[in-house]
């Protein structure tokens, strides 16, 4: 075990002034690598520049470049076992040292007294929409996009402080809004965007009002212009609007499959893309080194998804025996969600009510086949146009002690999900280990109060049970 001390000290520079300290250092690289990016980017990194307010530069210069967690113990995420009398050094953004044999810290570290907290890796959310969970589906589609970004910014910061510093978007207009987050203009946690989520017409995600059908020529609908959806029918339609998500920075795309719980016109039942349609955007994603995640609840759309070479799997609520033995067969991800009852589904109303009571009967069986067959299974909430449920985005996680060990629920949202996260390869935009407490990986950490093993209800009430919050090396939360 390597032993802290001085020799860590050429790691960092000194931070005497704010303008040096790394937070604004990184903040302005990543503008700059913004600006590189395009005249469009260019244009959106200088407003941010211009807009960075001066409480966030106060707050980004009094960081300290080096933190010491003492007296911890450590969720070992890949084990799923506890780590007793440790230590974590955190220099810039990255773990630099865990120490098992209580070395006295850096000189210049700020030490931190966990108090016998355990830390655990800042939580995963694979399923997740950025813009849209906090916003009721009427005022999304009637309101100016300006309150639907205000709601959205206040949603970000409430899920870091839930404990949340990495989410898979799975779809919505988050480019911009990430940049926003990754600048340190607005707390919010990591966005592993795909942008617009890709239909045909008709299918989940067609969300036209009727003076916008039938479909003028190349005319888009107001959610396309906004680029929350991108409607498309036919291979050449297909592969361009998965390529316009790709230029925007797209990490994945995500496609819809077939029908959906909130889009009453598109019956659960019903199949989008042909399998050649789905063939086409496999060869897109493939030719940009990343993969495609599937809306899809019935067995036909998940088989023909499968068929066609798709490598996850979103819900799947609706799958027989046989698709699951399919999709563990052919080691596909399966990325889905505990929905139980109507408390985890308070949006809903009309058919949506019906067909989400479909979706409870089923999550069990899914749970219980992936069991079984040893599907790699990722969790995610997918709470969608809805402030009332995303505070429930927890105990989504905690209800998966339904089929799961309590460290095996930590282990799915943690460094199960990062290596679904992995399938983005060479487009990740956050290249480092995500989901483990290790030497050299990402510091994203939570101290927990008490031990969450032994208690898993701890997760479900963050406010009280998070003492501390770390992401990429700063502090955003810290009662210690
Ligand atoms: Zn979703």
């Amino acid at each position: 075990m390597l032993r802290l001390g001085n020799k860590y000290s050429h790691l960092v520079h000194n931070v005497g002034c704010g303008c040096h300290s790394p937070e604004i250092q990184r903040a302005s690289r990543r503008l700059e690598e913004f600006s590189r990016r395009g005249v469009l980017f260019g244009m959106a990194a200088t407003a941010l520049t211009v807009a960075l307010p001066p409480a966030e530069a106060a707050t980004a210069a009094g960081s300290p470049a080096k933190t010491l967690f003492s007296h911890a113990r450590l969720f070992d995420s890949v084990a799923g076992t506890i780590i007793d009398n440790a230590q974590v050094l955190v220099v810039d953004n990255l773990i630099a040292e865990i120490d098992l044999t209580q070395a006295p810290p850096p000189q210049d570290a700020t030490v931190v007294d966990c108090r016998n907290g355990v830390i655990i890796p800042g939580l995963i959310d694979a399923h997740w929409h950025t813009i849209f969970a906090a916003v009721p589906l009427n005022l999304l589609l009637g309101a100016d996009s300006g309150i639907v970004f205000a709601a959205s910014t206040a949603e970000a910061g409430r899920t870091l402080m839930r404990g949340f510093t990495t989410v898979r978007d799975l779809g919505g207009p988050v480019f911009s809004f990430k940049q926003a987050i990754d600048s340190g203009l607005i707390p919010g946690p990591r966005i592993f965007p795909s942008g617009a989520m890709i239909t045909t017409s008709g299918g989940h995600g067609d969300l036209r009002l009727p003076n916008e059908i039938p479909r003028e020529g190349g005319r888009l609908s107001g959610s396309e212009l906004l680029g929350g959806a991108a409607i498309a029918d036919g291979i050449g339609e297909l592969q361009l609007r998965i390529r316009e998500q790709l230029l925007q920075g797209a990490s994945q795309i995500k496609l819809v499959g077939g029908g959906g719980v909130s889009s009453p016109r598109s019956p659960l039942d019903m199949i989008t893309f042909s399998e050649e349609e789905l063939r086409a955007a496999v060869g897109v994603v493939s030719d940009w080194n990343t993969y495609i995640a599937v809306h899809a609840y019935t067995p036909g759309a998940v088989q023909r998804a499968l068929a066609a070479g798709a490598t996850c799997i979103e819900h799947a609520h609706l799958v027989d025996e046989e698709t699951a033995i399919m999709l563990a067969e052919k080691g596909a991800w399966l990325s889905t969600q505990p929905f139980l009852t109507m408390a985890d589904a308070a949006s809903q109303s009309g058919s949506g009510i019906e067909r989400a009571q479909q979706i409870f009967a089923g999550t069990p069986k899914i749970y219980q086949y992936a069991r079984k067959h040893g599907i790699k299974t990722a969790w995610g909430s997918d709470v969608l146009f809805s402030p009332e449920l995303t505070p429930r985005q927890n105990i989504m996680l905690t209800h998966l002690s339904n089929w799961f060990s309590n460290a095996e629920v930590l282990q799915m949202a943690t460094s199960g999900n990062a290596q679904l996260l992995g399938l983005s390869g060479l487009r990740t935009p956050y290249p480092g280990k995500l989901g483990v407490i290790e030497k050299g990986a990402l510091a994203d950490l939570v101290v927990v109060k008490g031990n969450p093993i032994e208690n898993l209800a701890l997760i479900e009430n963050p406010q009280e049970s998070f003492a501390l919050i770390m992401k990429d090396g700063r502090v955003h939360k810290n009662l210690l």
